[in-house]
């Protein structure tokens, strides 16, 4: 499905669930203007500017009803660049630098792993197979090393990831981060995952339907990395990836496997930081998942 479309409907489901404002992050100047103007089936006008940082458009509504205009657009900024009202929407364009991408594009010299995963991640970007695309800020299709031997796995991007379209960020990426450093390794190291790439409006757990749907990308990441161990990270990334309605407590300290691949369970960082005593458990999991990375070294 082609972005203008892909937009056009985000935009409707947006309204429909009565909001008024829209902001268009991490769309590039010339992006935003591509899509905007393909509203109105190539009625949108640019007026001829020297300088870009102060560009008027003219856009059409996105119901095809007067134009609206957008006075300016700076890319160079740090604060919302430009708004506008729309068909009753207030627009906000926040220019590229002002909020980088979260993942930057496979470089020149990307290696196979690399361009398979941006393939990927691009795909997801414009996934529609099941609503959460439509009331999340930002997929979020994980980070990290193309060939990390460990991979982590979550649940489902929360508020701090929505925002960020970044896994693990906030106080319980900064736990996992420290829970990685306790084996040795880095989170530039592994590959950081979640098991639905859009988050579930707020907060909720996801639907058997949308991890059938979202669970092909975590299939082919996993088969592109060929991660030596995963770890699963709470009891929904665990009993997804196992199949199984078995608590947490009956799924850790033993070495399951999804795709031929180990997989060792435990506690969401998140839930660590509501319960300390997990801690001692979490670090049994890691070092248990770190004895298999050493074996599989040797
Ligand atoms: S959650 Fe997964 S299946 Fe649903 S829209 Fe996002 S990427 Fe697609």
């Amino acid at each position: 499905m082609r972005p203008e479309e892909l937009l056009r409907r985000y935009l409707q489901q947006r309204r429909e669930a009565g909001e008024t404002e829209l902001i268009l992050d991490r769309l590039s100047v010339d992006e935003v203007l591509r899509i905007v103007g393909a509203f109105g089936r190539g009625r949108a006008e640019v007026a001829p500017q020297p300088d870009r940082d102060a560009l008027p458009v003219s856009i059409p509504s996105i119901s095809d009803s007067a134009p609206a205009s957008i006075a300016a657009i700076r890319p160079d900024t740090t604060v919302p660049a430009a708004e506008s009202a729309i068909d009753g929407w207030r627009v906000v364009l926040r220019g590229p630098a002002a909020i980088p991408p979260a993942v930057a594009p496979p470089a020149p010299t990307a290696s196979p792993e690399e361009r398979l995963l941006g393939e990927i991640r691009e795909e997801i970007r414009s996934c529609t197979r099941c609503p959460l695309y439509a009331t999340a800020t930002n997929p979020v299709p994980g980070e990290g090393s193309s060939t990390g031997k460990l991979v982590c796995v979550g649940e489902a991007p929360g508020a701090s990831e929505d925002q960020t379209g970044r896994p693990f960020v906030g106080q319980a990426g900064q736990l996992l981060t420290k829970i990685l450093a306790a084996i040795n390794l880095s989170r530039e190291e592994v590959f950081i995952v979640n098991v639905l790439k859009h988050r579930p409006p707020g907060n909720r757990n996801p639907l058997p339907e949308e991890v059938e749907a979202c669970r092909p990308y975590l299939t082919r990441q996993l088969e592109v990395i060929k991660p030596k161990v995963i770890v699963a990270l709470g009891t929904f990334a665990a009993q997804t990836l196992l199949e199984t309605k078995l608590p947490i407590g009956k799924l850790r300290g033993q070495v399951h496997e999804y795709l031929g691949i180990p997989v060792v369970v435990t506690y969401h960082p998140a839930a660590l930081l509501r319960n300390s005593a997990w801690k001692r458990p979490t670090w049994e999991d890691v070092q248990l998942a770190r004895r298999i990375l050493d074996s599989s070294a040797a």
